[in-house]
């Protein structure tokens, strides 16, 4: 976890296991990238963006809005991943912030 180069934190889970989205938001990108896997990002508004990698499966599209709790992917292990987890990563204007802030709510 501390070598990895992209910001944000691991959150074991097993490949399937239901995502959900934190906030509401809407999802403002949607895609396979050769090292994230399958990603998607939340855009929640006020500058807050959270972006979710490697899933085994996306439940929603590019564009649409998601309400808070709303399952929007399944874990996986798509891109450069040893094995299923769910990569979470927290932007705030743009600059990866520490998502820990945010676990105490959200319901991942
Ligand atoms: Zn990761």
């Amino acid at each position: 976890m501390a070598k990895n180069p992209h910001a944000g934190i691991d959150l074991s889970g097993k490949k399937g296991d239901k995502i959900k989205a934190p906030l509401s938001g809407e999802i403002i990108l949607l895609g396979n990238l050769f090292y994230n896997g399958n990603m998607l990002l939340i855009d929640h508004g006020q500058g807050l963006i959270t972006a979710y990698s490697h899933l085994s499966k996306f439940s929603k599209k590019e564009g649409s809005w998601v309400k808070q709790g709303e399952v929007i992917g399944e874990v996986g292990a798509t891109g450069r991943a040893t094995g299923p987890h769910l990569h979470w990563s927290v932007y705030l204007n743009g600059e990866p912030i520490n998502p820990d802030l945010f676990l105490e709510d959200a319901s991942l």
